[in-house]
């Protein structure tokens, strides 16, 4: 393909083709209200594949004027600034809010016509900041920026992330921190908060706009399903037992499963205290403002299927007009996801293993192996990727007898399928990463990037998560269970 240059580096242009559907939703779903320009922006992080991707053109958002609009200082040509309000039940309790540190830019076109969420994440304040600066600091921006960019690589739906700037100025915590700016990208970011907002305003008008804006924007193929409100449910139940079962194949802990945070694109939404699990432990909690455990690793199809019983809730008026029937509906499409969950679980694990036929006996094999590797608190990924066919399988914690049984029982089982051992090590290779952002090796990256200004080990990180499921090139850091003496990960919201 021929690179057409750009005649003048113009970085408002440089390919931006904005087409903004949530900005001509009427005023309730949103405020007008634009990026606070910030002192001394800088470019620190970009990403290139991702400009192509989008059919941006990345020399010109890479050079030295381009952080102005990676900081909000300067709008790229089209864009319509908004904070998007929305509701969300925080650990359990309603509330209302919006985006208080985030800015949604527009909606960029692809030249193929996806369309994607361009949004600044601290980029100042709105009028949904309650009494927060609307600022972001680097090390949860850099973060949110690689794990991300890591789920993106395991082939788990998420948002994306563009760019970070730094601000030039300090946002105020515990302590002053460098001030930053992530440039997130996103199928959109309407969220089950989002219903739960018109819901508690009994809003229906509202309520019935975002409902047919939703199924338009991302369940196109459910449009014309007769009851649009249910169609919209069934769809969004499906897309997050997917989601879920992707979460629990690769060991992910979301860490604030609250409401605002479930984006009814099923993409995986917003970056907090999220952790990977090294030892397998369904009760692994990461967050240190989750005391109670609510969004445990083990947890999460549990806390899926309530916040979707809100979403549910919210849908009510919209699913019949008498309120019983609505509610029958509700809970019969509720009733489907626990079985969606184990299905799509169950196909994942299945691939982990190297099945390719069905047996009633599967879901045994695969949760009798996270039993013994719970036992033994060994490694999740190591075990997993340690059990691909190869020389020299070493992970494997042989020495529990329930352990030595199970791997005679998979043998037995992978001899009962047609394919060949190099099929079944094929398919092992593509569901097990060899490579994950391990926790001590994400805390170690980002205190070289924020307290030394080095970030030779963020790209470091970031070209081994790329592909996480090939071995060759992998650093042992990333590859190999922690060191024994590591302390336990602890993470923060970072607001
Ligand atoms: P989060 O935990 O990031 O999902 O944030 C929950 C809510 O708090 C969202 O509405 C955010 O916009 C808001 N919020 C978080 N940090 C800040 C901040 N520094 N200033 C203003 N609002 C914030
Ligand atoms: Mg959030």
């Amino acid at each position: 393909m021929v690179k057409t240059p750009l005649s003048t580096p113009d970085v408002r242009a440089a390919g931006w083709r904005f087409d903004n559907s949530y900005d001509r939703l009427p005023a309730p779903f949103h405020s007008r209200v634009k990026p606070t320009p910030v002192e001394k922006p800088q470019l620190v992080v970009f990403n290139r594949a991702l400009a192509l991707e989008l059919g941006l053109d990345p020399d010109a958002l890479e050079g030295g004027v381009a952080s102005a609009v990676f900081a909000g200082n300067e709008l790229p040509t089209g864009a319509e600034p908004i904070a998007q309000a929305y509701a969300d039940h925080q650990f359990g309790n309603l509330t209302r809010l919006g985006d208080g540190r985030a800015i949604l830019l527009g909606e960029h076109l692809t030249p193929s016509g996806k369309r994607f969420d361009i949004q600044l994440k601290g980029s100042g304040p709105t009028p949904y900041s309650r009494r927060g600066d609307g600022r972001a600091a680097l090390g949860p921006m850099l973060r949110e920026y690689v794990i991300s960019e890591a789920m993106h690589g395991l082939g788990i739906p998420t948002t994306r992330s563009l760019a970070v700037v730094t601000t030039g100025e300090p946002v105020f915590r515990e302590e002053p921190l460098q001030g930053a700016v992530l440039t997130r990208v996103a199928a959109s970011h309407i969220r089950v908060g989002t219903f739960e907002l018109f819901a508690a305003l009994g809003d229906t008008g509202s309520l019935g706009q975002l409902c047919d804006h939703t199924l338009r924007r991302h369940f196109a193929d459910r449009v014309g399903d007769g009851n649009p409100a249910l169609a919209l449910l069934h769809g969004v139940l499906e897309r997050q037992a997917i989601l879920l079962a992707h979460w629990l194949r690769v060991g992910f802990v979301h860490g604030v499963m609250n409401t605002d945070n479930m984006a009814l694109s099923g993409e995986t939404l917003d970056y907090g205290p999220c952790a990977f699990i090294d030892a397998y432990d369904p009760g692994a909690v990461f967050s240190s403002i989750d005391h109670n455990g609510r969004y445990a690793f083990g947890a999460q199809p549990r806390i899926a299927g309530w916040n979707l019983a809100r979403f549910a809730e919210a849908l009510l008026p919209l699913l019949h007009p008498e309120p019983e029937h609505a509610l029958a509906l509700a809970q019969e499409a509720l009733a489907t996801f626990e079985e969606r969950s184990r299905h799509h679980w169950l196909v994942a694990f299945r691939a982990k293993l190297g099945l390719f036929t069905e047996e009633p006996g599967d879901l045994g094999v695969a949760t009798d192996l996270l039993l013994g590797l719970h036992r033994m608190s060994a490694d999740h990924t190591h075990t997993f990727r340690g059990l691909v066919p190869g020389p020299a399988p070493t992970a494997f914690p042989w020495t529990d007898p329930g352990l030595g049984e199970w791997h005679r029982r998979w043998n037995d089982r992978l001899a009962r399928q047609p394919q060949s051992a190099a099929e079944v090590g094929e398919r092992m290779r593509s569901n097990n990463p060899a490579v994950i952002p391990r926790n001590h090796v994400v805390e170690a990256m980002l205190h070289a990037a924020v307290s030394q200004g080095d970030f030779d080990p963020f790209h470091r990180l970031l070209d081994g998560l790329a592909d996480p499921y090939v071995d060759a090139g992998k650093p042992a850091t990333l590859t190999d269970p922690p060191p024994a003496d590591t302390p336990r990960c602890r993470t923060f919201c970072g607001t």
